[in-house]
């Protein structure tokens, strides 16, 4: 039995009907990464061996135990901008490439208390900057369907790892299309939920007004799975939010009758490739034989979500990254002669292009003179965007719209080109900047490469989406199709 092609939920089942161990499923999936990994360098800390450990560990619980958690014996990995206790944090940066957290984010308390297995910490765009992992200061994430190919990003690891089979599931951080972009790319079901259903103490901070924890799984099953682990409200987070979280597996196998499915022309203009486009509306009309209703509907301010979100994120980065100062934690440069000194070279030498251009920028961008013409006025920018989505929804239960507007690009092909790399986004960040949920699920493939459907819900809503999403993918299942690597 190749463990390592297991679904989440079909693993709880085998486990519950004690068929396998959880040091059986860590076997299965240590020697996949041990054979796939090279290829793909999807972790920055690979931590198998002590996964193995623990797996053994829970063996003996499993006997024990009357009552077994959700997650337990599990293997998820965690994207590196995630903090777990006492293992290395780095955010991809040379800044934080030895850094230790003294305690773990709150997603991983609650998935520690199902006894979940790490299974290592994924490679990301330094800072979760990017959008192909290309800015991480180790290694570049390869696409699994052809290692020539970015993985997209920001959590290009988490997708890849997901993608490759080397574990079931993973968390990623999404703050403009970080986990839907990659899951697209890698053929895999990412969720971002709605900003303030999981707490975000212990993500490091990119953009706090946009960043949210998501998840990447194989199914959409699987991914109402661990949403309803991580999700609910937290004291040491203000901006989650105090909503009843529903038991979201509920939605699953729902089917869509009644459903209303918005369509928005704003996504569907130039710059769409045309295969995509096709295949997108394909996989709605596939949605509206199921029993749907598609509705055209219009959203007119999205179009300057992408403008708007590349002052309004700079801007809380530059913020943000203000504590990477040397002084209690993080790189120090060797010499200095002065306090002034010694701050600047730090992080002169200790972050990468990508994060000085977004310190600039958003510094630029608050500066007095500089504040009320751009980050004020993409703040307005923002609102409108958020009126336009609150407005589709008094009219349609869901919104589904292409998730990037082409495939996986070649390693390097947009590098130089920084415009072109935040183009990439240009479906994905409106949703972030409304702060609603939204997945993308694989729809088919293009030349070899994977294509993502995005599905975007009602704050709060990540039900309905999950609904609409797992009946697409109950009948076009691509789950167990596994790149041959
Ligand atoms: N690619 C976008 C950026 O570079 C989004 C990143 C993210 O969602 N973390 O900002």
């Amino acid at each position: 039995m190749d463990l390592y092609k297991k679904s989440v939920a079909e693993l709880i089942d085998l486990l519950r009907k004690k068929e396998v161990k959880p040091s059986e499923i860590i076997e299965s999936i240590k020697s996949r990464t041990s054979s796939i990994e090279p290829k793909i360098e999807s972790y920055v800390t690979d931590l198998t061996d002590e996964a193995l450990e623990y797996g053994r560990k829970l063996d003996d619980e499993l006997i024990k135990l009357k009552e077994i958690p959700v997650l337990f014996g599990i293997p998820i990995a965690i994207k590196d901008n995630i903090s777990t206790k006492n293992i290395r944090t780095t955010c991809s940066s040379k800044i934080l490439e030895n850094y230790i957290p003294p305690f773990d984010a709150t997603v991983i308390e609650k998935l520690k208390e199902n006894r979940y297995i790490i299974t290592g910490k994924t490679n990301l765009d330094e800072f979760a900057m990017g959008s192909s992992t290309e800015n991480s200061a180790f290694f570049v994430t390869k696409n699994p369907w052809d290692l020539e190919r970015v993985p997209g990003g920001s959590s290009g690891g988490s997708a890849a790892a997901v993608s490759a089979g080397l574990v079931p599931a993973a968390l990623g951080s999404d703050t403009g299309g970080s986990i839907r972009q990659p899951a697209a790319f890698c053929g895999v079901v990412g969720l971002k939920p709605t900003y303030g259903r999981v707490s975000r103490y212990g993500l490091v901070a990119f953009a706090s007004s946009l960043d949210q924890i998501g998840t990447f799984t194989r199914t959409v099953e699987d991914a109402a799975i661990i949403l309803n682990v991580i999700s609910g409200k937290d004291e040491k987070d203000s901006t989650s939010a105090n909503k009843e979280v529903p038991d979201f597996t509920k939605y699953i196998g729902k089917g869509v009758k009644g459903i209303k499915i918005g369509i928005p022309e704003e996504f569907f203009v130039e710059g769409l490739d045309p295969k995509i486009k096709e295949m997108v509306m394909n996989s709605a009309k596939l949605l509206e034989k199921e029993g749907a209703e598609l509705v055209s509907i219009s959203m007119p301010t999205t179009k300057y979500a992408i403008e708007a979100y590349y002052i309004i994120a700079p801007s809380e980065a530059s913020s943000n990254l203000a504590r990477y100062d040397s002084v209690r934690y993080g790189y120090r440069t060797s010499e200095y002669s002065d306090l002034e000194e010694m701050y600047s070279k730090s992080r002169d030498e200790g972050f990468g292009a990508e994060v000085k251009r977004r310190i600039m920028l958003g510094t630029y961008s608050l500066s007095s003179g500089y504040y009320d013409a751009y980050y004020l006025k993409a703040q307005k920018v923002r609102t409108l965007i958020y009126k336009d989505f609150i407005n589709a929804f008094k009219e349609v239960d869901v919104i589904l719209t292409p998730t990037t507007p082409d495939v996986a690009f070649k390693i390097g092909e947009k590098v130089d080109d920084p415009i072109q790399m935040y183009l990439s986004d240009i479906f994905t960040v409106s949703v972030n900047m409304a702060g609603v949920p939204g997945i993308s699920v694989p729809c088919g493939f293009k030349d070899g490469l994977p294509v993502g459907l995005q599905l975007i819900g009602k704050p709060f809503d990540e039900g309905t989406i999950l609904q609409v999403a797992d009946t697409f993918t109950k009948v076009k299942d691509f789950s167990k199709e596994f790149p041959d690597i």
